[in-house]
């Protein structure tokens, strides 16, 4: 038996209690993911809380099945159905709901790790919540960074959080830097992408939401499905990798891997290239940041090289992807900017699913977004918020003249 499974082993029996786990989005994709990794380690893992938006049924069930000591509904609207369920399967759980029950996750004591997987701006106050309060906090949640990049930092700072991305092209960077002294020696971070489902189309006019959605190498929630298939996605990880290891843009490249085997890369001074390499799983990336320091199972595919196809690599293509030229340039422009493009994207999306808006306007409703002047930078969350709010106004507008434009 090797040393980590002695000490697995141990631990069983004589070792300190399970680590309490939060899972913010519970119900979505990244949820499932973590789930599935804690189960595999029963010794060292616990579910603390639970959280979903709507799905009372799912999240009853998952609570069934895992324990917590704390159900959040984010809908009140719907907190009694989901007493009434956890009432009725006999469970003792806590049932809260709303932005306050969303926080009481991020902050409950029993969980020492949280993991940020809430889809959208959405997630930002528990994000920041979770960090103030000096938890391991785990990362999925890109919109929070994006929109609250430096605030985020300081509240990790002075909360004594540790903050570990999930990100799977972050996570590849993580440990690409591991075992750099300093980032001095670094001259590049590169972001891979797969390219996406529309890597080779040339006519996005009737493109739709199944499409968009149907991603050819990872399983997805809906909205970061269409930002992959419009390369807003890798947009929104450019800037989140800015803020996450302190590059600025022009030291931050993107380049198109179509086999998603090669999650990211970072080339120093010296000339040597690391990259981390994996079958594209979630359960890789978040059993890491589990696990850290440790290696720790997560139940993925191994790698078979015998068995792989060719490792390609393209330039990406910004004319038929200008969503990603309108997060370069939001990027450079500066924080704020960066909220514009992320509350105008996160509507855009939402239109597109709906059928209100073709697939090609959705880059069409974010660059007039990034054209009107912005307010200046936020210097609290609640001007993050602020600033947030009127982009979704200018952004509804824009949206509800295009679709209706479309219509006619
Ligand atoms: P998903 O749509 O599958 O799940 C989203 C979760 O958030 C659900 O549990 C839902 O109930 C909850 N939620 C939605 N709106 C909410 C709101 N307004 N308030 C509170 N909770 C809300 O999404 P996902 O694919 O799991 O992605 C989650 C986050 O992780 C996103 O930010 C995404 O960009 C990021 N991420 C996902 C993947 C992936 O493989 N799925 C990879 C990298 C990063
Ligand atoms: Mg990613």
């Amino acid at each position: 038996m090797g040393g980590i499974m002695r000490e697995l082993a141990a631990r069983q029996t004589t070792g300190p209690a399970p680590v309490g786990v939060a899972i913010l989005g519970a119900t979505g994709s990244i949820g499932a993911s973590t789930l599935d990794v804690i189960a595999r380690h029963p010794a060292q893992f616990r579910v603390a809380a639970l959280t979903a938006q709507t799905k009372v049924a799912e999240l009853a069930a998952l609570c069934v099945q895992h324990r917590p000591q704390l159900a959040v509904i984010g809908d009140p609207t719907r907190e009694a159905a989901l007493r009434a369920a956890l009432v009725h399967a006999g469970l003792p759980t806590r049932v809260r709901s709303g932005v306050d029950g969303l926080l009481e996750a991020a902050s409950c004591e029993g969980a020492a790790v949280v993991v940020a997987a809430i889809v959208g701006a959405a997630g930002l106050l528990p994000t920041i919540g979770a960090a103030r309060c000096g938890k391991r906090l785990l990362l999925a949640n890109k919109e929070a960074i994006v929109c609250a990049g430096s605030l985020l930092l300081d509240a990790v700072r002075s909360g004594g959080a540790t903050l570990l991305p999930l990100d799977s092209e972050h996570n590849a960077i993580h440990q690409c830097l591991a075992g750099a002294a300093s980032h001095a020696g670094v001259r590049r971070l590169i972001l891979t992408a797969s390219g996406g489902p529309f890597r080779a189309c040339r006519d996005f006019s009737a493109v739709t939401p199944e499409q968009a959605c149907a991603h050819p190498n990872w399983r997805m929630g809906r909205k970061i499905s269409v930002d992959s298939a419009t390369l807003m996605n890798k947009g929104l990880e450019v800037i989140e990798a800015s803020w996450l290891f302190g590059f600025a843009r022009a030291q931050i490249d993107v380049i198109v891997h179509p086999q998603s085997v090669v999650h990211s890369m970072v080339e120093f001074g010296d000339g040597s290239v690391l990259a981390q390499l994996g079958t594209p799983d979630m359960r890789t990336p978040i059993a890491y940041a589990l696990g850290f320091p440790e290696r720790i199972e997560s139940g993925s595919e191994r790698l078979d090289f015998l068995r792989m196809s060719a490792l390609t690599f393209e330039e990406p293509d910004l004319t038929r992807f200008p969503c990603l030229g309108l997060a370069y340039r939001a990027l450079e422009a500066g924080p704020t900017a960066s909220i514009v493009l992320n509350a105008s994207n996160e509507l855009a999306v939402e239109a597109f699913l709906a059928r209100r808006l073709p697939f090609t306007a959705i880059a069409a409703v974010i660059a007039e977004a990034l054209s009107a002047p912005s307010p200046a930078a936020p210097g609290s969350v609640d001007e993050v918020l602020e600033i947030d709010a009127l982009a979704r106004r200018q952004a509804k507008w824009v949206i509800a003249r295009l679709a209706t434009a479309g219509a006619r």
